[in-house]
C-alpha cells in the first residue's frame, strides 16, 4: 500500500495551512515533496522525517525548500547514516549546499549521511526512478523554473504542480493521471507566474485527468473560493469526484 500525505497546503505566508508539501509513503521509506520553512516542524511532531529518503524540490522558494537546511541538521543530531537523497531543478546542489552553509557554517563536514543529488532538465520532460516509483517532470509557467512531478507506481499515479501554471509540456505529462494537485493561487487569471481558479476549472473540463486537488491558494482568497467551489457542487456543475479542495494533514490511499 502507498499513502500519500499533504503536510500543508498553504501559500507561501499563511498563518493556518502551512507551505504546500507532500510526504509519500512508501512501504519502506518515503519521498517528500518540497519542504518550505513551516515543515520540519510537522514533520517532527509526527515522526515522519525519519523515514524520508528522498527530497524532491519543484523549485527554489523558500516557501517550497528553506526547511530543508533543519531537516538536514536535525538528521545529523539524529545519526542519521542512510543517505539522503535530494533532486530538483537544474543547480539543486548547489542551492542546497549553499543554504546550508548560510544556515550552519562547516556543518555539513560532520554529516554521517552521503547527500545525493540528482538534476532534472527544465526545457524538456526528464525522468528518472527511485524504488520502483517512476518520476516524470515538466516545465510550468512561474517566476523562476519550476518542474511540475509525475509519480508513477504499481498501485496508481499523481502529480504535483509545484508553483504555476501549466504549461503544453506539463499537459502532456499530467494526462490520465489519477490525481493532480495544482497550485491555485486566485480566483481569476491575473498574475502571469501564478494558475487561477479559472483555469484550473478549464483543466478539469478539458479532462486532462481523473481528478484536481486544490492546494496553495493565495491566504487572501481561501474564503471566495470555497464559496465558489461549494457554489459548484451544489448547483451539480462540478463533480467532487473530478475537483476537490485540499487541507492539512489528507491522505490519500492507492492500493489497485
Ligand atoms: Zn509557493
Ligand atoms: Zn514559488
Amino acid at each position: 500500500m502507498h499513502q500519500l500525505k499533504i503536510v500543508g497546503n498553504g501559500e507561501a505566508f499563511s498563518a493556518t495551512n502551512f507551505n504546500t508539501s507532500y510526504l509519500f509513503k512508501l512501504i519502506k521509506g518515503s519521498i517528500l515533496i518540497d519542504c518550505g520553512y513551516q515543515i520540519p516542524a510537522r514533520l517532527w511532531l509526527t515522526g515522519d522525517h525519519q523515514e524520508i529518503d528522498l527530497i524532491l524540490l519543484t523549485h527554489f522558494h523558500a516557501d517550497h525548500a528553506f526547511g530543508i537546511v533543519p531537516l538536514m541538521v536535525r538528521y545529523l543530531e539524529e545519526k542519521r547514516t542512510r543517505p539522503l537523497h535530494i533532486w530538483g531543478p537544474v543547480g539543486v546542489r548547489k542551492y542546497v549546499m549553499e543554504l546550508l552553509q548560510m544556515g550552519y557554517p562547516n556543518v555539513s563536514k560532520y554529516f554521517q549521511y552521503p547527500l545525493e543529488f540528482a538534476e532534472f532538465q527544465e526545457e524538456i520532460q526528464d525522468h528518472r526512478t527511485f524504488g520502483g516509483i517512476s518520476i516524470r517532470s515538466a516545465p510550468a509557467i512561474h517566476s523562476i523554473t519550476n518542474l511540475v512531478y509525475r509519480l508513477d507506481f504499481d498501485a496508481g499515479s499523481f502529480s504535483v504542480s509545484g508553483d504555476g501554471k501549466p504549461t503544453e509540456l506539463a499537459r502532456e505529462l499530467i494526462a490520465g493521471v489519477e490525481i493532480h494537485f495544482q497550485e491555485t493561487y486566485e480566483m481569476e487569471d491575473r498574475i502571469p507566474s501564478h494558475c487561477s481558479f479559472e483555469e484550473v476549472l478549464q483543466l478539469v473540463e478539458a479532462n486532462v485527468c481523473a481528478a484536481v486537488g486544490i492546494s496553495h491558494i493565495a491566504r487572501h482568497q481561501i474564503e471566495a473560493m470555497t464559496k465558489e467551489y461549494r457554489r459548484l457542487v451544489e448547483n451539480e456543475l462540478i463533480s467532487e469526484r473530478r475537483l476537490f479542495m485540499t487541507y492539512p494533514g489528507q491522505e490519500f490511499e492507492f492500493n489497485s
